[in-house]
C-alpha cells in the first residue's frame, strides 16, 4: 500500500502552484483535517468557494441524490436541475436569461464574447473596445487574462486579444476620458478580490452605468468572487443601486462543486443564438442540483443577515490583533470578503503570515504581498471565529518574534 504524499506534487504535477506541505483530507463546516489528523479553522473557504463550509448536510444530500439519477447529458438535452437553477437565478437577480459553464474564467469569457457579438449584431464590427481596470482579475483564459489588470499574468502568452484598455480603478475622470462610441463593454468587479480586496466606490459604479447607457455599451459585473451572499447581499451590485447588463457568477454558487453562469437581460441574451457559443459540461445536472441548494440557503434573509455580524466579529478581532502587534493598518472589503492591510513595517510579508497561520492551525489567504484576505463560510460559527482568531494571533506573534530575532 502506498501512502499518497506531498512529494508526488513535485513529481507528477506541473509546477504552476506552490501548495502547502500538508495535505487536507477531510472537512466539516469551517474545520479541516490533514493526513496527520491535525485540525485547522478555515478562514480561506477554498478562495470564497465553500460558501456553506465543508460537507454541508443539505449539499451532501442533494449531490448524493442527483448522483443516483443523472450525471450528464450535454446540452443536446435540457435537464431538470439546470432549468430549475436558471429559473431561480433569474428570479433572484436583474437577469432574464442564463448561460451555464464550469468556472469563473469561462463565465467571463462568455460575457465578453456576448458583449462583442451584441455590438457586432447591433452596431457593427468597429464597436469592439472593452474597458477593464488595473489590478482586476477575471480568470486565466487568454481573453480573460488580457482583460485582467495584472500584466505579469499575461507575460509570454502573446499575441493577445486586442482592443482591451485598462484604466485605474475607482477613477471616474479616467473613465470619462477613455469612453467613446466604440466601447462595447466595461467589465468590473464590485469588489476587486485578487487585486487586494478593494470595493468599488458607489459613484464609480454609477458612472460606469451612466457612460455605458450614453454610449450603447454593456456593463459586465464580474461577481465570481463577490457574489452568492459574500458581501451580505445575494449579489454585490445590489449595494450600488445599479443593474448590470451582464453578470457572471461562479466560485460560491457551487459551494465547492465547479459550476458557473453568465447572466444577462433578455435583449442582450438574444445575441447568443444556436451555435454561437457552448460548453460540454455547462449546466451539468450534478453542479446545478448543488447550485440550487446553495442558492436556497444563501438567499434566506437569515443567512444574508448573518454575514454582517460575522464580519463584525472578524473585523474586531483583526483590529485587536493588529493594534497589539502593530501589524495591520486597516481592514477593508465588504461582508465576508475581508482584506487586512499590513502596516508599512510589514509590507511585502503577507505570505509569511499565511504560512505561520497554517502552522498554528488556521487557513487564511493573501491578496498580493501586502494584504491578508479572509473569505470564510457564510455559516462559520462564532466559536470557530474566536478559535481561529486565537490561532491567528499566535501566528502573528510568531512572525513578529522571528523577525525581531532576525534583525
Ligand atoms: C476567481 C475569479 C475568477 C476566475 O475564476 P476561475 O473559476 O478560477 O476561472 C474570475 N473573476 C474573479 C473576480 C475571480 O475572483
Amino acid at each position: 500500500m502506498t501512502e499518497v504524499s506531498r512529494e508526488w506534487y513535485d513529481t507528477y504535477m506541473m509546477p504552476n502552484y506552490a501548495p502547502a506541505q500538508m495535505i487536507p483530507v477531510r472537512g466539516c463546516g469551517s474545520r479541516v483535517w490533514d493526513q496527520q489528523g491535525r485540525e485547522y479553522i478555515d478562514f480561506a473557504g477554498g478562495i470564497a468557494v465553500n460558501s456553506l463550509g465543508h460537507a454541508h448536510p443539505k449539499l451532501v444530500e442533494v449531490l448524493s441524490d442527483q448522483a443516483t439519477k443523472l450525471w450528464h447529458t450535454a446540452n443536446v438535452f435540457a435537464t431538470e436541475p439546470a432549468l430549475k437553477l436558471a429559473k431561480q437565478l433569474t428570479e433572484l437577480t436583474f437577469a432574464d436569461k442564463v448561460f451555464f459553464s464550469n468556472s469563473g474564467a469561462e463565465a467571463n469569457e462568455a460575457a465578453m464574447k456576448l458583449a462583442r457579438r451584441h455590438a457586432y449584431n447591433h452596431h457593427g464590427e468597429q464597436k469592439d473596445r472593452i474597458i477593464a481596470f488595473e489590478n482586476a482579475f477575471h480568470g486565466r483564459t487568454l481573453f480573460t487574462v488580457t482583460a485582467g489588470g495584472q500584466a505579469n499574468y499575461r507575460e509570454g502568452f502573446g499575441p493577445l486579444p486586442g482592443a482591451i484598455d485598462h484604466l485605474p480603478f475607482n477613477d471616474i475622470a479616467a473613465l470619462e476620458g477613455a469612453f467613446d462610441d466604440n466601447v462595447c463593454a466595461v467589465i468590473v468587479e464590485p469588489v476587486q478580490g485578487e487585486g487586494g480586496v478593494i470595493a468599488a466606490d458607489g459613484e464609480f459604479m454609477s458612472a460606469i452605468r451612466r457612460l455605458c447607457n450614453s454610449h450603447d455599451a454593456l456593463m459586465i459585473v464580474d461577481e465570481v468572487q463577490s457574489g452568492v451572499g459574500r458581501t451580505g447581499a445575494l449579489y454585490a451590485y445590489e449595494h450600488f443601486g445599479i443593474q448590470p447588463d451582464i453578470m457572471t457568477t461562479a466560485k460560491g454558487i457551487g459551494g465547492g462543486f465547479p459550476i458557473a453562469a453568465t447572466l444577462a437581460t433578455n435583449e442582450v441574451a438574444q445575441s447568443l443564438q444556436v451555435g454561437t457559443h457552448g460548453s460540454t459540461w455547462g449546466g451539468n445536472p450534478m453542479g446545478c442540483a448543488v447550485g440550487s441548494a446553495v442558492l436556497d440557503i444563501v438567499s434566506d434573509p437569515e443567512t444574508l443577515a448573518g454575514v454582517g455580524s460575522r464580519r463584525q466579529a472578524l473585523e474586531e478581532a483583526l483590529m485587536q490583533i493588529g493594534s497589539r502587534y502593530g501589524v495591520f493598518d486597516h481592514v477593508r472589503g465588504m461582508g465576508l470578503l475581508i482584506g487586512c492591510v499590513l502596516t508599512d513595517a510589514w509590507k511585502g510579508k503577507a505570505r509569511e503570515f499565511l504560512e505561520a497561520a497554517q502552522s498554528e492551525g488556521v487557513f487564511i489567504l493573501v491578496a498580493g504581498a501586502n494584504v491578508l484576505r479572509l473569505a470564510p463560510s457564510l455559516l462559520i460559527s462564532f466559536d470557530e471565529i474566536s478559535l481561529g482568531m486565537q490561532r491567528l494571533e499566535k501566528a502573528v506573534q510568531a512572525v513578529c518574534g522571528t523577525n525581531e530575532s532576525d534583525s
